[in-house]
C-alpha cells in the first residue's frame, strides 16, 4: 500500500468566485492578543489616559498613512474599511467608554479598551443581519491596533509572503488582507468568516478567489501542500492526483480568456444578434467598487444606501451622505457617459436591522421596514432625498423606492420628493429636476397591480430577492426551506410577466435585481421575458456577458416562450434542468463558460 496521503475535497462558502491553485501558507494569527487586567493606584488614572491617548494618536497616524499609502498605490476605494476604522477610532462614545473605566473604574488602559471592544462586539452580535454582525471584525481590527500601541508600539503582525501561495488561515484582519502582497496571494482559505466579511468582500472586489468557512483547514493541511481552490463553488481540494491538478489547470486557464474577453469584446450584455442586455452592478457603499469598470459594468443598477447607517451611533447627515451620492454618481459615470447610479433609498428592516433605528418587531419582515419606515420617518427620508439630488448634478442619479406595495406610497414618496426639490430650490442649490424615479417589484402586491403602480415611475426594478420569498413565503435566508425558494415557480415567472408587461404597456424600462440576475439558467430567462437590464455582483458580469453574446434575440423570444409554456405540475428540479437543457441546445459548451 502506497503511503500516499488521500485526494480530500473540503466544502465551504464559496466566497469569492475564481479559482487558483498553489503552495499552502499557513497562518494562525489571530489568536486574541493577551491583555493584564489590573487596577490603576490612586492617582495614576491620569497616566494611565495619557496613555491611552497616546495609543489613540498613533493608531490615528497609522491609519492616515495608511489610507494616504493605499490610496497612492492602488488608486482603489478598497481604503474605505480603513476609513471605517478611523471614524471608530474618533468614535467619542468610544473613547468615553475606555475614558470613563480608567478614571471611574481604576481600570488599566488595555482592560479598558478591551472591555470597550467586548460591549461593541457583544452589541454587533446581537444583530440579526449576517453583515451587521460582521461588522466585529472592525472591532478585533481596532482593538489589536490599540494593544499593541499600548504594548510599546509593536506594530501590527505582518504576513510576510515572498513566494505565490494561497493563504491558509484561521483569519484575518480586513488590515491584515489589504496589506498582502497581492502578486504572491492567488487565493484566501479562512476557517472563520462568512460571505459578508469585509475580507471577503476585499477579495471579491480584488478577484482574488476565496473560500471561507473551512473550519480546521489549517490543522488538516500542511505548509507547502497544493491546494486547489474552488471559489465560484466553495470547495478546496488537497492532496490532489495528477489528472486532477491537470483539469484544474485547463480550468483557470477557460476563466482566464473569459475574463480577458470580457475586457476586450463588446459592451456587456451585448447580444449575438438583435440588441443587448445592458448588464450593471450592485454595489454597497463602504465596499470597494474599484474593479466595476474591468469587469464590464455598464451602471450601478442597484446601490444599496443602507449600508451608510452602518458602524455608527448616529444617522449619516445630509453632507455625509451628499458626499457618498456624488462619488457614486461620479464614479458611474465614468463607466459611460450615461451610465446611471440607482440609488435605492434606506432599505432597513427585515433582517437588516440598525441599533438605535429599528425596532424588535415579532415579524420583521412584515413589518414596519424600507419605505415603509421612511414614510413614517419623514426627516430621515427628506434628508435623504434632498442628498440624493444634490448630488444628481455630479452624475445621472435615478432614486429607487424599495419594498413598494401599494400606490399611496409611491404618491406620497412623491410629495416628499416635491418637498425635497422645493427646499432645495429655496436654497438655490442646483439638482436634476427631472430625476428618474422607480419602483422596487419585491412584493407580489406590486406585481400583480404594476400596471398602477406604472403610472407613478419611469422604471421598475425586480427585487427577486424578496419578491421570491414573500411569494413563496420562503424566508431567503433559512436553510430549512431553500428548497421551496424556487425563482422558477410558475407563480413567479407570472408576477415577471406581469410586471414586463405592465412596463412595456407604460413605456417605462423594467430590470432586475436580486440575485437571480447572475444565474445563468434564470438570469437568461429574465433577459427573455423582456427584462431591459440585470444588475448583478460585478464579479458574475463576465460571464453572463459571453452567454448574451452567444444567443440572439430570436433565441430569447424562444426560451421565453418554452420556460412559460412548461406544465405547471412540473416540479422544481425538472423545470430547472429543462430550462438548462434549453440553455445547453443553444450554448453546447455552458458548462466551459460558467467558470
Ligand atoms: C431584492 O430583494 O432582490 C433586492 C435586490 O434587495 P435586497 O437583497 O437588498 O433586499
Ligand atoms: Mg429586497
Amino acid at each position: 500500500m502506497s503511503n500516499k496521503p488521500q485526494m480530500q475535497t473540503l466544502a465551504g462558502l464559496a466566497t469569492a468566485r475564481g479559482y487558483a491553485i498553489g503552495p499552502a501558507f499557513i497562518y494562525r494569527g489571530n489568536a486574541a492578543v493577551p491583555v493584564p487586567e489590573y487596577c490603576v493606584e490612586v492617582g495614576c488614572e491620569s497616566e494611565e489616559m495619557l496613555r491611552f491617548r497616546r495609543a489613540l494618536n498613533e493608531v490615528k497616524r497609522d491609519l492616515e498613512g495608511l489610507i494616504a499609502a493605499l490610496r497612492e498605490r492602488t488608486g482603489r476605494e478598497d481604503v474605505m474599511v480603513f476609513e471605517c476604522h478611523l471614524m471608530m477610532v474618533d468614535d467619542p462614545s468610544l473613547i468615553d467608554s475606555v475614558e470613563s473605566a480608567i478614571t471611574e473604574d481604576r481600570l488599566n488602559a488595555a482592560a479598558a479598551v478591551r472591555r470597550t471592544a467586548d460591549r461593541a462586539r457583544a452589541q454587533f452580535a446581537r444583530m440579526n443581519d449576517a453583515y451587521f454582525r460582521e461588522r466585529v471584525r472592525d472591532v478585533d481590527d481596532v482593538e489589536r491596533r490599540l494593544l499593541l500601541a499600548l504594548d510599546g508600539g509593536a506594530p501590527e503582525p505582518y504576513v510576510e509572503i515572498k513566494s505565490p501561495c494561497i493563504l491558509v488561515a484561521d483569519d484575518l484582519t480586513p488590515s491584515q488582507a489589504v496589506q498582502l502582497p497581492r502578486e504572491f496571494v492567488l487565493g484566501f482559505v479562512t476557517e472563520g468568516g462568512s460571505t459578508t466579511s469585509h475580507v471577503a468582500l476585499l477579495a471579491r472586489a480584488l478577484g482574488i478567489p476565496a473560500v471561507s468557512g473551512l473550519k480546521d483547514i489549517t490543522s488538516i493541511v500542511q505548509a507547502g501542500d497544493t491546494i486547489l481552490l474552488d471559489g465560484t463553488n466553495g470547495a478546496v481540494t488537497v492532496n490532489a492526483d495528477v489528472s486532477t491538478v491537470l483539469d484544474f489547470r485547463d480550468l483557470i486557464e477557460r476563466q482566464k480568456e473569459l475574463s480577458e474577453e470580457a475586457v476586450l469584446g463588446a459592451p456587456a450584455g451585448t447580444l449575438k444578434e438583435g440588441g443587448e442586455v445592458p448588464l450593471y452592478a450592485n454595489v454597497h457603499p463602504g465596499v470597494p467598487i474599484g474593479g466595476l469598470r474591468e469587469l464590464g459594468a455598464r451602471g450601478i443598477g442597484l446601490y444599496r444606501s443602507e449600508y451608510l447607517w452602518l458602524n455608527r451611533e448616529l444617522e449619516p447627515t445630509e453632507e455625509e451622505q451628499f458626499q457618498a451620492y456624488r462619488d457614486a454618481a461620479v464614479f458611474a459615470k465614468s463607466l459611460g457617459e450615461d451610465a446611471t447610479l440607482t440609488l435605492r433609498v434606506l432599505d432597513i428592516g427585515g433582517d437588516k436591522t440598525v441599533a438605535g433605528i429599528t425596532q424588535h418587531e415579532t415579524n420583521p419582515f412584515l413589518g414596519n421596514r424600507s419605505i415603509r419606515y421612511l414614510l413614517s420617518h419623514r426627516e430621515t427620508f427628506e434628508t435623504q432625498l434632498r442628498a440624493a439630488l444634490r448630488a444628481s448634478v455630479f452624475g445621472k442619479i435615478c432614486i429607487m423606492y424599495p419594498m413598494i406595495s401599494c400606490e399611496e406610497e409611491l404618491v406620497e414618496s412623491a410629495k416628499v420628493l416635491e418637498k425635497a426639490k422645493s427646499d432645495l430650490e429655496a436654497a438655490g442649490i442646483p439638482f436634476d429636476r427631472e430625476i428618474p424615479v422607480g419602483a422596487m417589484i419585491e412584493v407580489p402586491a406590486a406585481a400583480l397591480n404594476a400596471a398602477a403602480l406604472a403610472k407613478h415611475v419611469n422604471f421598475f426594478s425586480i427585487g427577486t430577492n424578496d419578491l421570491v420569498q414573500y411569494t413563496l413565503a420562503a424566508d431567503r435566508g433559512n436553510d430549512a426551506v431553500t428548497h421551496l425558494y424556487q425563482p422558477l415557480h410558475p407563480a413567479i415567472l407570472k408576477l415577471m410577466r406581469m410586471t414586463v408587461d405592465a412596463a412595456r404597456a407604460n413605456g417605462i424600462y423594467v430590470g432586475v435585481c436580486g440575485e437571480s440576475a447572475a444565474d445563468p439558467v434564470i438570469g437568461v430567462l429574465w433577459a427573455a421575458m423582456g427584462v431591459d437590464i440585470l444588475s448583478m455582483s460585478a464579479t458574475y458580469i463576465p460571464v453572463m456577458s459571453k452567454l448574451f453574446s452567444r444567443l440572439t434575440r430570436n433565441d430569447l423570444d424562444e426560451y421565453a416562450r418554452f420556460a412559460e409554456s412548461l406544465d405547471v405540475s412540473m416540479g422544481a428540479a425538472d423545470r430547472l434542468s429543462a430550462c438548462r437543457g434549453w440553455l445547453i441546445s443553444k450554448i453546447p459548451d455552458l458548462d466551459n463558460i460558467i467558470v
